[in-house]
C-alpha cells in the first residue's frame, strides 16, 4: 500500500482511491466537501461524496458532477463536522494487505472539526489502521476557547455595538452561515450578505432543511445602507477598495473570524477592529485527541503544520507518523 500527495491524496490499496483532487484519476474518487474546485476532466468511474456536497460544488463552480454515490461496498462516509455536507471516508479495500491476513482500514478525514457548532455536529472518530488527516492548526500555539464561551463572546460583541453597522468577514461556505446564525441569535438587526454568500445560502437551503434568511448585496453596492445593518462578506474582500470605502462612509466596525486570529498579524492583514478565533477546523488539542481516538498504526499528515504535528506525534506520543510531502502547503483556512 502507498499513501501519497499529488493533486489530492492518493491511496493505493489494490485499487486507487483519490481524494480531493482537481482532476479525477482514481478508480474511486472522493470529494470530502465543497471547498476545493473539482473539474473532472476525465469522467471517473465513481465519485463518492454526500448529496449536499454535490449540490454545493455545482452551485459554486457551475460544473455538473458526474453521477455521485454517498458510499460504496468499500467506502463509508462519516460527517466530518467541517461545513454542510463535509464527510470523512473510511476505505476498507477488498483483500488482505497485512501480514496477519487482514485488510487495512484507511481513514481519510478531509477538513474536519470535532466540535458541535450551531447547526453542525462535530466529527466522531472511527477506528482505522491508517489515518490520513489534515493538520491545519497542528502547532501547540493554536488552542481555541471552548465553543460555548467563544460564541457567547461573539454574541456579546454583536449586541454591544447597536449604533454602527457591523461588517463581518468569513468564507462564503462555512463561517459566513455561522455568522448569520450568531447575528440572528444576538440581535434583530437587518442582515445583509454578499451575493456570493447568498448563492451558497440558496444551495444549502435547497440541499438541506437549514435556512439562512438575509438580503443580498452585490460588490460595488451598499450606498443605500441605513446604518443599522449587520453585513456578512467573504474574507478575501476585507481589504478591497469597495469595502474600505463602504466601511468608512458608514463609520462601520470590521470583525474577522478565523483560527488564525490567535496570531496578531491576522488583525492587521484584514484591517479588522476586532477578531475572534471562530474556525471550522480542529485546534491542536482536538487533532491530538482525534489521533488517540482512532488509534492507528500509521498517521499521515497534510496541510498546515503537517511536519510539526507529525513530529509531535512521533516524539511525544510514540506514533509512526509522517507528513505527506509534495503537495502545495496552503496556510489558508478553507
Ligand atoms: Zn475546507
Amino acid at each position: 500500500m502507498t499513501v501519497r500527495s499529488e493533486d489530492g491524496i492518493h491511496i493505493e490499496a489494490g485499487r486507487t482511491y483519490v481524494a480531493d483532487a482537481s482532476s479525477a484519476v482514481g478508480d474511486v474518487n472522493l470529494v470530502s466537501h465543497a471547498h476545493s474546485d473539482h473539474t473532472f476532466r476525465r469522467t471517473p468511474e465513481t465519485v463518492v461524496c454526500s448529496a449536499p456536497t454535490a449540490a454545493l460544488v455545482e452551485a459554486r463552480t457551475g460544473a455538473t458532477l458526474p453521477e455521485f454515490r454517498d458510499g460504496t461496498d468499500e467506502v463509508t462516509l462519516y460527517p466530518s463536522g467541517h461545513v454542510v455536507g463535509s464527510r470523512a471516508a473510511l476505505v476498507e479495500p477488498d483483500g488482505a494487505d497485512r501480514p496477519d491476513g487482514a485488510a487495512r482500514r484507511y481513514l481519510y478525514t478531509g477538513d474536519f472539526s470535532t466540535r458541535d457548532r450551531l447547526y453542525l455536529e462535530g466529527f466522531d472518530p472511527v477506528d482505522a489502521d491508517v489515518l490520513v488527516m489534515e493538520t491545519t492548526y497542528g502547532k501547540p500555539g493554536y488552542r481555541f476557547p471552548e465553543e460555548a464561551e467563544l460564541q457567547a463572546e461573539i454574541r456579546d460583541w454583536l449586541a454591544d455595538n447597536p449604533d454602527r453597522p457591523l461588517f463581518l468577514f468569513g468564507y462564503s461556505l462555512g463561517r459566513a452561515q455561522k455568522l448569520q446564525r450568531l447575528a440572528r441569535q444576538a440581535t434583530n438587526r437587518p442582515l445583509v450578505v454578499h451575493d456570493a454568500i447568498r448563492g451558497v445560502n440558496d444551495a444549502i437551503e435547497t440541499a438541506t432543511d437549514l435556512s439562512f434568511p438575509a438580503e443580498s448585496l452585490a460588490a460595488g453596492e451598499g450606498d443605500g445602507l441605513a446604518g443599522d445593518e449587520i453585513v456578512v462578506l467573504p474574507t478575501h474582500l476585507a481589504r478591497s477598495d469597495w469595502v474600505t470605502t463602504l466601511v468608512e462612509r458608514h463609520d462601520g466596525l470590521k470583525a474577522g473570524f478565523s483560527g488564525w486570529a490567535v496570531d496578531e498579524s491576522f488583525r492587521y492583514r484584514g484591517g479588522y477592529d476586532v477578531t475572534f478565533p471562530l474556525t471550522d477546523h480542529c485546534d491542536f488539542d482536538e487533532l491530538v485527541e482525534t489521533v488517540e481516538a482512532v488509534d492507528p498504526e500509521v498517521v499521515y499528515t497534510h496541510h498546515g503544520f503537517k511536519e510539526d504535528f507529525s513530529d509531535h506525534l512521533a516524539t511525544h506520543l510514540g506514533y509512526d507518523a509522517r507528513p505527506l510531502l509534495g503537495d502545495q502547503t496552503r496556510l489558508d483556512d478553507f
